[in-house]
């Protein structure tokens, strides 16, 4: 049997005719940037987040970026990430000019520990950034009262957990701005990049839709140095198609994380993926750890089935952040995570019978 760790075909095939009748009618429409496509998909988005406002941008990195600048965050100021996130949500903080701050996760959900932040806070500590990793909503009511406490604004980063949440609230909700990402492999995927910000707040949504578009309202016209980060139009059009399916497709995702989690319970020497009280999660990954790592994957590749590594290198030991000089031991959690995780094949349309033969597989390795 031959498994990828991703396949688009159920996505595709679920939304196939009415993408291509999208495309013709934006083709023959002949309109490409900012028109009634985007304005509408940031309208259902909005309403699907549960958010006053959705700014469509071009990726996930771009809609970080231009949150932070709407609340003016830059050189001298410090941004709280979690020490184990994919790179972006570090990049974003650096690239307006910030200093990333980590702070480690908590061993079991992988979401960065409330307890911990605390401690990380200073008088240059502007915002704090929380991720959703892997498909989980973070403990949202503890970092919402420390930033508050603190006078310091929030800007989660939901790229990874379209339609989770805490305490019945959904992710990309809490925040004051919010990116998300639509590259293709997220939950809810683009056909390209695409990406948005979500927030509550009337004036930061005006910013962000100015600065996405260099900084203008009227044509020609500049009240900032802005960029140019702004979602296509046909990428819009499919978007709504697609924001249709999610809740069928991230139900169909919580079916497979549970049938992983009956087939693979009592396992030796492999911890499963825990959720927090009060969270759920959109299993974006379904990650699994090991000491057998390395050889399980290398085993499962053998038998035909696709797994990837989410993430082999913290930020803080990648070559793109020598400059903070840091070193293996500093931050420990994010180190074992990365040495010891595997992401199994999870995607909408995965059979029960594809999730048995990798489950099987697997304990056949941990056990032989
Ligand atoms: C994918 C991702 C991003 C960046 O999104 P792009 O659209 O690829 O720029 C940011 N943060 C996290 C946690 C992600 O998984």
């Amino acid at each position: 049997m031959n498994i990828p760790f991703l396949s688009f075909h159920k996505m595709n095939a679920d939304v196939k005719a009415e993408t291509l009748a999208s495309f013709e009618h934006f083709f023959d429409k002949a309109w490409y940037v900012l028109g009634d496509q985007v304005k509408q998909f940031e309208n259902e988005y909005a309403n699907f987040n549960q958010t006053n406002h959705c700014v469509g941008v071009a990726n996930g990195l771009d809609a970080l970026i231009i949150a932070l600048k709407t609340l003016n965050i830059g050189k001298g100021d410090e941004v709280i990430v979690p020490s184990n996130t994919y790179i972006a949500s570090w990049l974003a903080v650096s690239y307006v000019g910030a200093t990333p701050i980590a702070v480690e996760p908590k061993m079991d959900t992988y979401n960065i520990n409330p307890e911990l932040i605390e401690a990380s806070v200073t008088s240059r500590t502007k915002a704090i950034m929380p991720v959703h990793l892997y498909g989980q909503c973070c403990e949202m009511d503890s970092i919402m009262t420390i930033a508050k406490k603190h006078g310091i604004a929030v800007v989660e980063d939901n790229a990874q957990s379209q339609g989770a949440t805490y305490n019945g609230k959904l992710a990309g909700s809490f925040g004051d701005i919010n990116g998300t990402s639509f590259y293709p492999g997220k939950n809810l995927g683009a056909y390209g990049d695409a990406g948005a910000i979500t927030t509550n707040n009337d004036a930061l949504a005006q910013r962000a839709m100015v600065i996405r578009n260099y900084g203008s309202q009227k044509k020609y016209y500049n009240d900032e140095q802005g960029i140019n980060s702004r979602l296509d139009e046909v990428q819009a059009g499919f978007l709504s198609i697609k924001l249709k399916n999610l809740a069928k497709w991230n139900a169909n995702r919580n079916h497979i994380a549970a049938k992983y989690m009956e087939l693979l319970a009592g396992t030796t020497d492999l911890v499963l993926p825990t959720i927090a009280n009060g969270a759920t999660s959109v299993f974006h990954l379904f990650v699994i750890r090991t000491s057998k790592r390395d050889a399980l994957q290398q085993y499962l590749q053998q038998q035909g089935i696709g797994t990837l590594i989410h993430y082999p290198v913290p930020p803080h030991l990648q070559k793109a952040y020598s400059e903070l000089n840091g070193k293996p031991g500093d931050y420990p959690i994010a180190e074992e995570i990365a040495n010891t995780c595997l992401s199994l094949p999870m995607f909408p349309g995965m059979t029960d019978e594809e999730i048995t033969y990798v489950s099987s597989h697997i304990q056949q390795f941990l056990h032989g």
